[in-house]
């Protein structure tokens, strides 16, 4: 701009002169707010991408249960980053955390992004990855099991491993459908910051999951305790109602368990309830519950199945029991049986207050578990 000074400082000038003078001084003048516009536009899109991002950490923090955090992240981080896929695995060993979010009523189908896997072998991310965001083109062989869930995949990726206290947990899976938007040559500072603070909420909401399961479950067994099948029966008497299906309550009950204890040994007759459970275990579907009500008495809860049903149930659980002998850690075999009373809730008779039909459909097996006992134990009575 010197030389424009230069120029109007000088007297001789002639009108022509001038007025090109002037043209240029607005022309650069025009530039000038052209580009401050432009710099303004930028700061104010930087400043409402670092808000969006600071609302999502802020959401991400306050996630108080694992459902809250998977949510916030499927739906938040996709629309805050602009993402076009999102995925993300976990490492689970030997099915631990599924199991406690399934006796936790999580329904893993709601969040099909959600996968796990068995080990950090089985996560398989790229060599070059180690512990860093791993970013570029998608490429089938190395990215696709990351996107499985994903119906169309994306041009371009971030993996971002995560890490607590030096242990991989996981991998937050992004994919765009632009090429351009992920390349191996960018700065990975701002994707890794991410990473940390979803890896950390994430252990957070899995160890208060985790006690919250520990209060709901029976030590010795490791079965629902009698809180939890209470819980449960309120929650799937309301599922029962709204999708118009039947239930069954199994009421269960082994026979001269005190015996076991007096020839055994307290520690034998421990052995003798735990094996008891896993066998009851063994013939149910993931979506029943079973819970040790007390002492030497569980109760299962059966959806979708009618008293027939439950019936073959119960009575393919009789058999498991009576059939096979117990080893007893401190030595020797034990014979045990077991009787069972079973009542039904149809669906046209679930109506009501929920807390009284749990109550009755209770009552009721535990009715027909007295007339099993009755009988001469080692059976399966229906409720009249
Ligand atoms: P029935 O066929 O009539 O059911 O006879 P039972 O002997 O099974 O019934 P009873 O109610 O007389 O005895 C239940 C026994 O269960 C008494 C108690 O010592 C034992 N028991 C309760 N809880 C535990 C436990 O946690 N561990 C062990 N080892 N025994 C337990
Ligand atoms: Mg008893
Ligand atoms: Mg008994």
């Amino acid at each position: 701009m010197d030389h424009i000074m230069d120029t109007l400082a000088t007297p001789a000038l002639g009108a022509a002169a001038l007025s090109q003078a002037h043209q240029q001084l607005s022309e650069e003048n025009r530039l000038l707010r052209e580009q401050m516009r432009d710099f303004l536009k930028q700061a104010n899109d930087n400043q409402r991408i670092m808000s969006r991002h600071q609302n999502f950490n802020l959401e991400l923090i306050g996630s108080s249960s694992f459902r809250e955090l998977i949510e916030t992240i499927f739906s938040t981080l996709a629309s805050s980053s602009d993402l076009d896929v999102l995925s993300l695995t976990l490492i689970d060993h030997q099915n631990n955390l599924r199991s406690i979010l399934h006796d936790l009523s999580f329904d893993l189908k709601e969040f099909p992004q959600l996968m796990f896997v068995a080990n950090e072998a089985d996560l398989g991310l790229p060599a070059q990855t180690s512990n860093k965001p791993s970013l570029g083109l998608y490429s089938a062989a190395l990215h696709a099991k990351f996107f499985a869930p994903c119906q169309k995949k994306p041009l371009s990726v971030a993996l971002v491993p995560l890490f607590r206290q030096k242990r991989l947990i996981g991998c937050l899976n992004l994919g765009s459908f632009h090429a351009t938007r992920f390349s191996a040559s960018m700065a990975t500072d701002f994707i890794e910051q991410m990473g940390f603070i979803i890896a950390t909420c994430l252990e957070n909401v899995i160890n208060h999951e985790r006690l919250t399961y520990i209060g709901l479950t029976d030590p010795l067994t490791n079965v629902s305790n009698r809180r939890n099948v209470e819980r449960r029966m309120l929650e799937e008497i309301a599922r029962a109602r709204r999708q118009q299906y039947s239930i069954a309550c199994m009421y269960l009950d082994i026979d001269f368990f005190k015996q076991v204890n007096d020839q055994y040994g307290h520690q034998s007759g421990d052995d003798v309830l735990k094996e008891v459970a896993s066998r009851i275990k063994a013939e149910l579907r993931l979506s029943d519950t079973l819970g040790r009500f007390g002492g030497e008495e569980f109760v299962v809860l059966l959806v979708n199945t009618d008293l027939q049903a439950a019936a073959q149930v119960a009575e393919r659980i009789r058999l498991s029991i009576a059939s096979t002998p117990f080893f007893l850690s401190m030595s020797g075999v034990c014979n045990s049986t077991i009787s069972i009373g079973i009542a039904a809730l149809s669906a046209s008779d679930n109506q009501g207050d929920a807390d009284a039909i749990a109550a009755e459909l209770l009552w009721k097996s535990d009715r027909a578990l007295y007339d099993a006992k009755e009988q001469g134990r080692n059976r399966v009575c229906l409720a009249k």
